[in-house]
């Protein structure tokens, strides 16, 4: 049974993550991410572009390569609720837009296996409190830097007028049946609405978010690495088929239209190759 003392008050997430972000940066144990904001346009959606500073690139190198779990123990100032008896809501340390959200699980599970219904239930308390893109990176193919499961939830505001880049193109999704496609995502792809429902949490809600997730899983093959998305609208899940283009990390974020950058000269490829071409590089052909 669910321990009531571990259980989140519901309208309480937003508060308690402005309380607990200030008191993290207060108490130095938020290191943020300088960036400068660009914008590439490709197949009508607006990709932005952030490029890191460059005294920051080596604090994130030293975080991705650190052996030490930092999940467990997790660091108290980055502590900022117990989302249930499964979960904990901790700030991302190195976070490059505010109020970015890790949804940790409290015992190790590594960050590769499947979610689970407390994964969901984790995610849809964190996405009903909060307006905002969830995402898992299932492993190191799909851009995760911990082996510690985590999901991540960053609110709508982090992106240019509180819009998922990518959506541009969501509109023109085809569904046939739970699970369908986008014509203009050149890769292997599984797109799905999300049931506004689930965001009440009655109690089927995960488990039915965890059927739809299989299900987009199933429609692309079960791939071992993946990256999965997931708004109060929709879900789209892109099976992996490596991490780096021309040295550019791409995770999750990057099928919502978002790209990190070390510098300028990983910019002006982004430039040049096109953001789009990018994505088709480190995930699947599309079925002929
Ligand atoms: P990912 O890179 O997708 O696996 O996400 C893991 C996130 O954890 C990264 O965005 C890091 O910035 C963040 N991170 C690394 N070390 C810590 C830490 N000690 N406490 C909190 N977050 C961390």
């Amino acid at each position: 049974m669910t321990d009531p003392t571990h259980r989140l008050k519901a309208g309480t997430l937003w508060p308690t993550l402005l309380e607990r972000s200030a008191h993290a940066c207060e108490h130095q144990a938020i290191l943020s991410i300088p960036t400068e904001p660009e914008v590439i346009e490709q197949n009508g959606v607006l990709f932005q572009v952030r490029i890191i500073k460059a005294l920051a690139v080596k604090s994130l190198a030293n975080s991705a390569n650190s052996k030490h779990n930092p999940f467990l123990p997790y660091d108290p100032d980055l502590f900022v609720a117990d989302l249930s008896s499964t979960h904990v809501a901790l700030l991302n340390k190195f976070n490059v837009v505010d109020h970015h959200l890790l949804i940790v699980t409290r015992s190790f599970e590594p960050q590769d296996a499947l979610l689970t219904r407390d994964d969901c239930a984790a995610l849809l308390i964190g996405l009903s409190e909060i307006d905002g893109l969830a995402f898992y990176n299932a492993g190191r193919t799909a851009g995760a830097s911990q082996r510690h499961k985590h999901l991540q939830l960053i609110p709508l505001s982090a992106f240019p007028d509180s819009h998922v880049p990518i959506e541009q193109l969501l509109r023109s999704a085809r569904i046939n049946g739970p699970v369908g496609t986008v014509p203009g995502l050149p890769f292997v792809h599984a797109y799905a609405h999300m049931d506004p429902t689930w965001l009440d949490q009655s109690s089927n809600a995960a488990a039915s978010l965890l059927s739809r997730y299989h299900q987009l899983l199933q429609a692309v093959g079960l791939p071992p690495s993946y990256n999965l998305l997931v708004t109060r609208q929709w879900l789209l899940l892109v099976p992996r088929s490596q991490e780096f283009f021309e040295g550019i990390s791409i995770n999750a974020l990057g099928f919502a239209g978002a790209l990190l950058v070390k510098d300028h000269a990983q910019l002006e490829t982004l430039r040049k190759k096109g953001p789009m071409v990018a994505l088709r590089h480190v995930t699947l052909p599309p079925y002929s």
